[in-house]
């Protein structure tokens, strides 16, 4: 089968591997969908954001897929051949405190699909079974692949802020993430103000339902954030991983204000006694999704109608995956997405 490797220095290898055996927990999809992220490009440039030099081109990249069940091993039995489903990334031990809970993602023995462990760029994807994210009939591969990485971590951000209908929440960085994240908070009720430096991702993140969308560098946003607010937000998530954005974000919140760090950053510099201190926030980091979050994401999607398709602005074949990486890099798309 074709499978797509990121061996580091912006190359892309298509390689020919076999189909996958399946072990006895094990099923075999047949990928359908499989969404590029900006965390790829770690990995791609040979800096890999999970896993360092193990991870560079020795595994199958790609750690949002979706697709249909085609085998599985002799001890399963919750799912069948010809189920629809996404893919949860982490591959955890399955019996420490955190894979108990639904943090596989924390799991101190945790794998990284398309990182540590063979992802979902290519033609056939072993997973364990209890990795499966069952979807419902009407919801596209695409779709499917997009509810993970990108709407769920931005759903469970959102939660973790406390999005609800009271809330007026500030979303910095309007790509693929930021974007799910308007979504997102606005499928939980919040007044969602969305600030980007680029004017077609603003006007995007306004179609998506934004109340107010601002440019950052503008020198009148702090002020229409104000007049937005009221006396602050009440929660912020940043998206950008810009050290402006987030001084700016935590100059906006209001006392008792949460903001969630999801844009990548090895650092940053901010005002601890007047930003936090003073104002009490409550600043959390927040990666991926726990997977009892799931149907929780599912119910939000089918209840608030969201189609997100609308995120994905390109689809390409897997052979067409050096081109892929290639116009994702140079930001010529926002979600990019392999499909079969
Ligand atoms: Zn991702
Ligand atoms: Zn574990």
């Amino acid at each position: 089968m074709q499978a797509v490797f990121l061996p580091g220095n912006k190359q892309v290898e298509i390689r020919s591997i076999p189909v996958p055996e399946v072990g006895p927990d094990d099923v075999l999809l047949e990928m359908h969908a499989s969404c590029i992220c900006r965390s790829d490009l770690s990995l791609y440039y040979g800096n890999a954001v999970v896993g360092g030099g193990d991870a560079t081109g020795g595994f199958v990249c790609g750690h949002e897929p979706a697709g249909t069940v085609v085998a599985t091993g002799e001890a399963v039995t919750e799912f069948a051949v010809g189920d629809r489903v996404a893919v949860y990334l982490a591959i955890g031990c399955g019996v420490c405190a955190h894979c108990r809970r639904g943090d596989m993602h924390l799991c101190p023995k945790w794998k990284c699909l398309g990182f540590t462990y063979d992802g979902g760029n290519a033609e056939f994807i072993k997973v364990p079974a209890r990795n499966l994210l069952k979807v419902p009939d009407h919801m596209s591969a695409v779709a499917a692949a997009i509810s993970t990485d990108a709407f769920g971590t931005l759903f469970s951000a959102c939660r973790k802020v406390g999005v609800n209908g009271l809330s007026r929440i500030g979303i910095w960085g309007l790509g693929p993430m930021g974007s799910a994240g308007v979504l997102a908070a606005k499928a939980l009720g919040g007044q969602v103000v969305a600030l980007d430096p680029i004017a077609e991702r603003r006007e995007f993140a306004r179609k998506l339902g934004a109340d107010l969308v601002l440019d950052p560098t503008d020198p009148q946003a702090a002020e229409a954030i104000r007049e937005f607010s009221g006396e602050g937000l009440t929660g912020a998530i940043d998206c950008s991983g810009n050290t402006a954005a987030h001084n700016m974000a935590l100059d906006a919140l209001a006392p008792l204000g949460r903001m969630a760090f999801v844009g990548e950053n090895a650092q940053t510099t901010i005002r601890p006694s007047d930003q936090l201190i003073r104002k009490q926030l409550t600043v959390l980091g927040s990666w991926y999704f726990g997977i009892n979050e799931y149907q929780d994401i599912l119910s939000t999607l089918s209840t608030h109608k969201i189609d997100l398709e609308r995120l994905a602005t390109h689809t390409f074949r897997l052979d067409e995956a050096e081109t892929a990486f290639r116009l994702f890099d140079q930001r010529e798309t926002e979600k990019a997405v392999f499909v079969r």
